[in-house]
């Protein structure tokens, strides 16, 4: 009998790429003797995504639909898809519906595991097609996380990667209420292999990830894998009440050989709002802890899925 692998998709108003995506997986899986299923995570679309994903459930056996109840986000999409299928893959391959990630270097994926790996994942290649933007943030952002955060990222890493029964096992049983799974996967351990790939441009519509989400991301993704923000603030509040103090000194002693000295309103103005900012920022770091801790206390799912004809 052949090894089973489920490919995993989460797609959110995907509705003019599922075509194509269908298209080029049934042809770089056509030679290989595996039983492949192809997995669609319809995260609330309102465009015809789920629709399409019916009617092609019906045109070919291996291709099946999974509705969450409403959009619960990329992240929580791809749980939902891996929660389901775990238990009947050997293997899952997760990737985007937007033909970014290339189906051709799925065989690779293959080998790699074949070989014994229980986590191969991709590396982007920096690339000119993806916007300048994108590559110096997304560079900028797992430079940040190394600094912050106790497990080391590899710049370019997506959700586009294989991931063994096992992994696929232990993974489901991550409840954290706010997912960055790239980083668990990393945190998981096991067997790793890396592979290049050179991304293409989104076949049709656009990028949900806007500038205000992938920045929430990026937060969600430090805080979940670091409490170092937290000894930052101790030790910026540390370092600015010693200066604060040095200053205080330094000034005692000019007004005793200047006699006393009005300084001007400006710089009076100036630190108060330096510091009242400082004061806000540093409560914002307590305060995302906080909202983690009160997120993860309700113990509310992931996701909710309506309607499926997976089996
Ligand atoms: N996605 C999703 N739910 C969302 C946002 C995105 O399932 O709320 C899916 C989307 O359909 C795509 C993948 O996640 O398959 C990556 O999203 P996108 O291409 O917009 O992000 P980018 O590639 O620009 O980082
Ligand atoms: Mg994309």
């Amino acid at each position: 009998m052949n090894k089973s692998i489920a490919i995993v998709i989460p797609s959110y108003n995907e509705a003019t790429n599922i075509d194509v995506l269908v298209k080029a997986l049934n042809e770089t899986v056509t030679n290989l003797s595996y039983d492949f299923k192809f997995v669609f995570v319809d995260d609330g679309s309102s465009d015809d995504t789920i629709a399409i994903l019916k009617e092609k459930s019906k045109l070919q056996d291996n291709i099946f639909y999974v509705e969450l109840s409403r959009n619960f986000g990329h992240q929580n999409a791809l749980k939902a898809g891996i929660d389901l299928v775990k238990n009947n893959a050997d293997a899952i391959i997760s990737m985007d519906g937007d033909m970014q990630h290339p189906p051709k270097i799925i065989p690779e994926l293959i080998r790699k595991w074949e070989e014994g790996y229980e986590v191969v994942y991709t590396i982007r290649e920096e690339d000119k097609k993806l916007s300048y933007f994108k590559n110096k943030s997304s560079n900028m952002f797992y430079g940040l996380m190394n600094k912050l955060s106790d497990i080391k990222f590899e710049p370019g890493t997506a959700d586009f990667r294989l991931i063994d029964k096992k992994v696929a096992q232990v993974f489901s049983d991550f409840s954290e209420n706010e997912l960055f799974i790239r980083g668990i996967i990393n945190w998981v351990g096991f067997k790793q292999f890396a592979v290049n790939y050179e991304p293409n441009e989104r076949f049709s519509g656009k990028s949900k990830y806007t500038f205000g989400k992938m920045m929430r991301f990026a937060i969600q993704g430090i805080t979940s894998f670091s409490t170092k923000p937290l000894s930052m603030a101790i030790i910026l509040g540390i370092s600015l009440s010693v200066f604060a103090f040095i200053f205080y000194i330094g000034y005692v002693i000019y007004s005793i050989y200047y006699g006393h000295v009005i300084s001007g309103w400006a710089s009076v103005i100036t630190t108060v709002v330096f510091f009242g900012g400082l004061n806000l920022v540093v409560l914002g770091i307590i305060g995302v802890y906080i909202g983690k801790l009160f997120m993860q206390s309700k113990g509310r799912p992931n996701y909710l899925i309506s309607n499926t004809n997976y089996k």
